[in-house]
């Protein structure tokens, strides 16, 4: 018998440590959301990841006032969302096809996109940033831009102009996209709108009022500048890794 291949082995993980690996978090992150009792009727809530720094580790480009609330509030309720959505699809899918809970079905499933969509995004977005980021991207995923992008500047511009001109609340993401095997820049409204399916985000930029208004107000172009100055592109370039060797 040959040794099974690592998506097999993550399915020997569970449904939910798979789908963490599918959406680009690490080993670590993916322990975090998986259940402590694995069985069904247990308890399958998922937690709010501690910041991997201080509050204040990425000031002055995102100060710690604003970090702060993002992480406990912003993000914990996201959490909240997300188990109070799969609560209650539980108990309507529960009732069988003749349950009048079949009725909140549409609503739930609405909150399950957004609010999980949500916790994913700032799971990898927390962890994108460090003290002292920064610069250009190296190693694969420096040659893998200048593959899909013609050059760093080239990138840089195409996610910030992405990033500041999403509409309303919403996200400048990279994306390891797997049926083309390229990087793609998407601008997400919401948590859950104007993304593509299968794509894996590796790098990402939280553009809603929340992530900057207390130090930029209006100035969000602002903020997305001073965002180049936190990278953590060795957390980007293992999430491609990661990204790669999952959906090949
Ligand atoms: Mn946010």
């Amino acid at each position: 018998m040959s040794a099974p291949n690592r998506r097999e082995m993550l399915g020997t993980l569970g449904t939910l440590a798979a789908a963490g690996g599918w959406i680009g978090l690490t080993a670590e992150e993916t322990a975090a959301q998986t259940p402590s009792s694995p069985t069904p009727s247990g308890p399958r809530e998922y937690k709010l990841p501690p910041l991997p720094y201080p509050a204040d580790a990425l000031e002055p480009h995102i100060d710690a006032q604003t970090m702060t609330l993002h992480h406990d509030k912003h993000h914990a309720a996201y959490v909240k969302g997300l188990n109070d959505a799969i609560a209650k699809l539980a108990s309507a899918s529960q009732g069988g096809a003749s349950s009048a809970g079949l009725d909140s079905i549409r609503e739930a499933t609405e909150s399950l996109s957004f609010n999980g969509s949500g916790h994913t995004l700032h799971t990898v977005f927390w962890e994108n940033m460090k003290k002292g980021g920064g610069g250009e991207a190296k190693g694969n995923i420096g040659k893998q831009i200048a593959s899909d992008f013609g050059g760093f500047a080239n990138f840089q511009a195409h996610f910030s102009t992405a990033a500041k001109k999403v509409h309303g609340s919403g996200w400048g993401i990279l994306a390891w996209e797997p049926l083309g095997a390229r990087l793609i820049v998407l601008g997400a409204e919401k948590h859950q709108n104007m993304t593509m399916f299968g794509c894996v985000p590796i790098l990402v930029l939280d553009v809603w009022e929340h992530a900057y208004y207390l130090k930029y107000q209006n100035n969000r172009g602002g903020y997305v500048d001073a965002f180049w100055n936190v990278v953590n592109w060795d957390n980007v370039e293992s999430r491609l890794a990661g990204a790669m060797k999952l959906t090949s």
